[in-house]
């Protein structure tokens, strides 16, 4: 799941400057689950923009708001309105789906924050880094890119501090989880596997896939 959280509210009135009419739109899944973009945030951020000064003339969820077809549908609600700007409730993949959907400033009120799994309701952890050639298949399925505040491939960096991370110790080493882990499986020879470190040459952004193209 994305994980977004909410920019400071400033910020968002920053960038309205000049804007009275405002259409909201979220996002029925991540921002959904992260509280930052569902149908009660919209209400809320709704109350609030009319307290001050702004008229919500529109709002709109898509079931998923990075998702080009049910953004564009969802967009035409906005078609014959008097609006002057976009207010996104999403991640910053759906600001620029919702962007590519309609000719006018769109502007976001949500940081994007990572890739992460939901603890439970509320609680997030970053899991992947989307490095694009996962090695989690010789870490005991535990990620270094991520874990691993050095995003270390081959092993620690010798710093830690009983478990913990020298870099921020609130977080148990990532190498030592690793290791157990394999341990745990049975899987201790993988701890000596060399991986390739990740130098992120190898492609350029954007990135593109086509299932259909085949690439
Ligand atoms: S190695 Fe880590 S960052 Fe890379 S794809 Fe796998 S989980 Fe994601
Ligand atoms: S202490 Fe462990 S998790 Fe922290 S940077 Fe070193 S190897 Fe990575």
């Amino acid at each position: 799941m994305i994980i977004t959280q909410k920019k400071p509210i400033e910020e968002l009135m920053a960038m309205l400057e000049g804007a009275t009419k405002v259409g909201l739109v979220g996002c029925g899944n991540c921002a959904t689950a992260c509280q930052t973009g569902g149908e009660k945030d919209l209400a809320e951020m709704k109350e609030y923009l009319e307290a001050n000064g702004k008229q919500v003339v529109g709002t709109a969820i898509p079931d998923e708001c990075c998702q080009k077809l049910l953004v564009k549908k969802e967009m035409k609600a906005f078609k014959d309105l008097d609006v002057d700007a976009i207010v996104c409730m999403a991640c910053g993949d759906g600001a620029q789906t919702v962007a590519d959907n309609v000719k006018l400033p769109v502007y976001p009120s949500n940081n994007t924050m990572f890739l992460g799994q939901v603890e439970r309701v509320g609680v997030f952890n970053e899991a992947c880094r989307m490095c694009g050639d996962c090695v989690v298949g010789t870490t005991g399925g535990i990620c270094p890119i991520t874990q691993c505040a050095k995003s270390l491939v081959n092993g620690p960096c010798g710093g830690q501090k009983n478990g913990k991370c020298e870099v921020n110790p609130d977080n148990d080493c990532a190498w030592i989880k690793i290791y157990n882990r394999l341990v745990e499986l049975g899987q201790e020879d993988k701890i000596a596997v060399t991986r390739a470190d990740k130098g992120y040459a190898a492609f350029s952004y954007p990135r593109k896939i086509s299932l259909k193209e085949g690439k």
